[in-house]
């Protein structure tokens, strides 16, 4: 079933992602994958909701810049609408890994995105991100799972989640007709 609500993970699935434990700290750094933000237009076309959920420690850490993390995101906005596309919500959790409960896999980011906006069905919805937190999260909020490899290729889980190469080949799986 083609999902009514997409949780969209940021790096490594919408923006190419920085070296293990560095962050996108500048416009500069924050380079779109290709064909994302045109996957992201795609879900918008088909009237299904994209909500932004990121985990953001950098802040926390004092390396990541609140303020510019903002500019990134007005960036982030602008650049799909400039596709034709709309992201619904971003969510950041910006806080140190163990201090709350909105770090993916915690499902905070889902909460809040659902308390603002009631439309919002888990069951109904679909996580795509590149790390395995994001595939918990996918599980604890009981929601279809799609994991983004950066490699060509396509592969299903035994636990269900489907392994696509990005994000464009997520936006296909997720809207193919369905199989009778
Ligand atoms: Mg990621
Ligand atoms: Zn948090």
């Amino acid at each position: 079933m083609r999902p009514t609500t997409v949780f969209v993970d940021r790096d490594g699935v919408v923006n190419r992602k920085q070296p293990e434990g560095q962050y996108v700290n500048s416009l500069s750094e924050f380079e779109f994958l290709p064909g994302s933000a045109e996957a992201l237009a795609g879900f918008t076309d088909l009237g299904i909701k994209v909500v932004v959920v990121t985990n953001q420690q950098g802040v926390a850490k004092g390396v990541t810049d609140e303020k510019m993390l903002a500019q990134i995101h007005s960036h982030l906005n602008a650049e799909v609408e400039a596709a034709g596309g709309r992201i619904s919500q971003i969510r950041v959790c910006n806080h140190l890994a163990g201090s709350c409960a909105c770090r993916k896999p915690d499902i905070g980011l889902f909460e809040q995105a659902r308390s603002l906006d009631p439309e919002i069905d888990f069951r109904e919805s679909a996580v795509i991100g590149d790390s395995e937190t994001d595939i918990e999260a996918a599980h604890r909020i009981g929601a279809r799972a799609v994991l983004v490899t950066g490699q060509a290729g396509a592969a299903v889980r035994p636990d269900g989640t489907n392994e696509v190469a990005d994000l464009s080949a997520a936006l296909n799986l997720l809207t193919e007709p369905d199989v009778v």
